[in-house]
């Protein structure tokens, strides 16, 4: 086998997301024989160091020995089982450590296997708890501007990026859309706090005026990842948890890319010392190898649905892979990693890294921002470095870079001018070197 035949006979049949197919026919999918720690390794024996975790799920390396231990053993005990009716080990051992680690209040897991489908058990969560609470008129959710949930079309229509939501528009619910408290737009000199502070003020005169209707607000913790990587201050999140409390709102964090100890505290809330009333977990809870999701939430919203089954007041959501038991049991290999290899403390070595890294991007012509939080770093590219005005979208100058990017042995995918890294944790000194070089070479020779 080698790259030709196999990538020709994946565009014969195949239909890859967030693609369009018709790029490949000048530029051919690169089939990935095998990985190993950061890289990837292709038909042809070319390599890829995977600078952006295989779209944020990797943790801990590509076949990482102990996920892979644990995952040869459960596919000989159990692979999967019905989980209505039905429990295993692993989903029991799962769901007591999620509860210990999450943040304090949350105290029931609900598995669902994707993190679109975390984020539509949660709306369908809070919406219920309220019909089951005789509070019948709250039926909408608060999103901010820029955010980003998933593509099923409950999970679209609370994200705010055009390129994923505007065609399908005429079919999504409506949302109440509250201005973003992304830094990005800060006056020059004012603090990310400052900004973040500012930018709260219009959201709680949104919510006292609409909360008798509103269900919950879903926000991504600190960083709006597929919006560009945009970041904000903790303070919004200790903000906001506060006016939902007031105003009797839920409040959704998704963490699905953020958590996991990718902005330097296991999950993004810490940050705010906060606890929301819905967690959603996906991505890097199976360090990247098989796709599962959870939801955490309280007691309270817990027995608002516990009742007599006449009642009809039971969560009926389901899929059918709900708690799988192999994808189970590589999210417990992946937190015993977490708590046996110090891992947080070395990812604020590594962070400290990457910052130093990024230093020379500032001075470029073409760089307007380079902004960082924990394991993210993201450098905002731009025409005119003074107005800020964007290259336009149409000259896809992120594909360019993407290209140059692998043909010098680095897997970067640049969210339209943005550049980010968001590396597995196992990535060492030397190889982030290569990465920022690679990048580094691309702007120069691209902008
Ligand atoms: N929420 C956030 C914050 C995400 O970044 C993503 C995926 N990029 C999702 C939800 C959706 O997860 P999935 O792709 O597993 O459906």
């Amino acid at each position: 086998m080698n790259n030709a035949i196999l990538s020709e006979r994946d565009t014969r049949v195949l239909w890859h997301p967030c693609t369009q197919m018709h790029d490949h026919e000048n530029f051919p999918i690169i089939p990935i024989k095998s990985g190993q720690g950061v890289w990837l390794e292709d038909f042809d024996g070319n390599r890829y160091l995977d600078g952006i975790s295989s779209w944020w799920v990797n943790l801990f390396g590509h076949s990482n020995p102990i996920i892979n231990a644990a995952l040869k053993q459960q596919v000989d005990a159990l692979e999967h089982v019905i989980f209505a009716g039905f429990t295993h080990e692993a989903a029991v051992e799962l769901a007591e450590k999620l509860v210990a680690v999450t943040p304090a209040g949350l105290s029931r897991c609900f598995y669902a296997d994707n993190g679109s489908a975390a984020v539509e058990v949660a709306l369908k969560m809070s919406f219920h708890y309220w019909q089951n609470q005789g509070q019948t008129q709250k039926t909408k959710f608060v999103t901010l501007q820029n955010s980003y949930h998933g593509e099923t079309l409950g999970a679209l229509a609370v994200g705010d990026v055009a390129l994923y939501k505007k065609t399908y528009a005429p079919l999504l619910m409506d949302v109440i859309t509250a201005p973003s408290p992304d830094c990005y737009f800060r006056e020059s000199g004012e603090t990310w706090e400052d900004y973040s502070t500012r930018q709260f003020a219009h959201f709680e005169e949104m919510l006292a005026e609409n909360a008798n209707e509103i269900c919950a607000v879903i926000v991504e913790p600190l960083v709006q990842c597929a919006g560009g990587m945009r970041m904000y201050d903790a303070i919004y999140l200790k903000l906001l948890r506060v006016a939902c409390d007031k105003f009797n709102v839920h409040l959704i964090a998704d963490e699905i890319a953020v958590g996991f100890g990718r902005t330097g505290t296991l999950f993004a809330c810490e940050q705010a010392e906060i606890s929301p009333d819905f967690l959603c977990l996906s991505k890097g809870l199976t360090g990247g190898y098989l796709p599962l999701s959870a939801v955490l939430t309280t007691d309270d919203i817990y027995t608002a649905f516990y009742d007599d089954y006449s009642k009809l007041t039971a969560f009926l959501h389901s899929h059918s892979y709900t708690g799988n038991a192999l994808a189970c049991r590589a999210a417990l290999a992946t937190l015993s990693i977490f708590e046996t290899q110090n891992v947080i403390q070395k990812n604020h070595i590594l962070s400290a890294k990457m910052a130093v890294l990024s230093q020379r991007f500032l001075t470029h012509p073409n760089v307007a921002e380079v902004r960082q939080t924990g394991m993210i770093l993201a450098i905002e590219l731009v025409k005119n470095k003074i107005t800020r005005e964007p290259y336009p979208w149409q000259e896809r100058r992120g594909l360019q870079i993407h290209r140059y990017a692998l043909s010098k042995g680095v897997l970067l995918r640049p969210l339209g001018n943005v550049i980010y890294f968001m590396p597995p944790y196992v990535i060492a000194i030397d190889e982030l070197t290569l990465m920022f070089d690679v990048a580094w070479q691309a702007i120069t020779r691209v902008y």
